[in-house]
């Protein structure tokens, strides 16, 4: 017998139950970014590897070791799977022209992302990020307003108990390079305390050793010299304007210091979201301004600001907040036995989509009761129940399921006024889905 197989490390399966809830999750994200004035973006899953180096850094977690790259078998071009969003969405924008075409852009897209990391609860090899990019805007407006509408989701899905704001600001490039200098010559001094990492990172990226998760150097990190001592004035202004929007939206916050991002490109505010109760795993969403990117990646120069939050953590945020959602169930499950009660029940079945009730017909045969079973055990509120009396008279059974109301027969042209009224009377009012006629 050959061996089952099974999905690769870190890549899940969603199955049925789970992915209703995803569904469900997604239509709410997919109004609240409407009502903000997004619009979607779809990039490829795959790009060129180099396109990643330049965009997040060479001197990053993400490059360094976190990276799916692989050599196109045929042409032997450098590939990658995306381990995040943003470098793809400026890619596409400068490509196509988009902000200098059309002005500034407020861009939206979800889906899988990849990084080879140590599975483990909320951390995976793949996971999913919605990730929004506003192209083209300087301003700290635009910047309060991402954090303001994350905290509207909160609200949504009724997380804001849950979650709590930290920001920073990383100032700007010459600003951070004098920081930069001033922290080096710190953790020189403490050379010896540093992990492997730290070392490494002592020259090529110091600000990133801020950002360790290491115990054993929270207080070196702790002690070593502030960014916010560096920033210029403009930097400030900047900084105090993003905090004016946020108290007068009534977000709490509270500054980090050591906030500094794991990817290279980020300037001025950067954000994150945490929640205490999902363990290690805490950031749900995370983001910033990245004034630099465009220009890095060959666009001519535009500022621009964006934030990702993690699907996975989040939905796991929503379930430990009892944010279950209702199984899906359809509104009617036909019954029928027989050639010509299957041939009726088909026609019935289709009558109704066609007046936007969901339906599902028993496919597979079986005794009434076996079939009666299978419509309890789907959750409609309704059967259909068509035998070869019913189908000789063109007839249709109607039972309904939770409700009280006994079952009535109607004619095939009666049949979706007839299922409307069971459906929409008070007592069945929650079995109803959408469907009307
Ligand atoms: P972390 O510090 O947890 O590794 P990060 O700084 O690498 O996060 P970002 O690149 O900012 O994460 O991605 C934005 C969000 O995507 C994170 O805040 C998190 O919610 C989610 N995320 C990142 N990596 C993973 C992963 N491997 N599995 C699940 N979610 C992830
Ligand atoms: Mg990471």
């Amino acid at each position: 017998m050959s061996q089952t197989l099974q999905a690769v490390r870190g890549m899940n399966d969603i199955l049925p139950d789970e992915a209703e809830i995803w569904e469900h999750f997604e239509d709410i994200v997919r109004d609240w970014l409407r009502s903000y004035g997004y619009r979607p973006i779809r990039m490829p899953i795959v790009e060129p590897t180099p396109l990643f180096k330049r965009a997040i850094g060479e001197v990053t977690d993400i490059v360094e070791k976190e990276m799916y790259s692989f050599e196109d078998a045929l042409n032997g071009e450098h590939l990658t799977l995306r381990p995040e969003g943003t470098a793809s969405c400026v890619r596409a924008a400068i490509q196509h022209n988009l902000v200098q075409g059309n002005g500034p852009q407020r861009l939206y897209y979800h889906g899988p992302m990849f990084r080879h990391e140590r599975p483990q609860k909320g951390r995976y090899r793949q996971f999913h990020q919605i990730g929004i990019e506003a192209l083209g805007f300087a301003g700290p407006d635009v910047d309060a307003e991402h954090i303001i509408m994350c905290a509207r989701l909160w609200d949504d899905l009724g997380l804001e108990e849950h979650v709590r704001l930290e920001i920073n600001s990383l100032g700007s490039a010459d600003e951070r390079a004098q920081h930069r200098a001033a922290l080096i010559a710190y953790l020189e001094q403490h050379q010896a305390r540093l992990d492997e990492d730290g070392k490494r990172r002592l020259y090529t990226n110091p600000l990133r050793i801020l950002d360790t998760k290491n115990p054993d150097l929270q207080d070196v990190v702790e002690a070593a010299p502030r960014l916010a001592d560096y920033l210029g004035e403009e930097s400030r202004a900047h900084f105090e304007a993003v905090q004016v929007l946020l108290k007068d939206a009534g977000i709490a916050y509270r500054i980090n210091h050591r906030l500094v991002r794991g990817l290279d490109y980020y300037n001025r505010t950067v954000f994150e979201w945490v929640t205490d109760k999902l363990g290690a795993q805490g950031t749900v969403c995370a983001g910033g301004r990245y004034d630099g990117l465009v220009a890095q990646l060959g666009g001519k120069p535009q500022p621009a600001a964006g934030f990702a939050m993690g699907v996975e953590r989040l939905l796991a945020l929503w379930r430990e907040c009892g944010g279950e959602t209702d199984r899906v169930v359809p509104d009617v499950y036909v019954v029928h036995l027989g050639d010509s009660a299957q041939r009726l029940a088909f026609r019935a079945a289709e009558a109704l989509r066609g007046h936007g009730f969901a339906v599902v017909t028993h496919c597979g045969g079986g005794s009434f009761k076996s079939q009666m079973k299978k419509a309890d055990g789907s959750g409609a509120a309704i059967a259909l129940v068509i035998g070869e009396d019913e189908a000789a008279q063109g007839e249709i059974g109607v039972k309904p399921l939770r409700g009280p109301g006994a079952q009535q027969r109607v004619a095939l042209e009666a049949l979706p006024e007839a299922v409307a009224q069971v459906l929409f009377s008070d007592e069945n009012e929650e079995g109803a889905s959408n469907g009307g006629v």
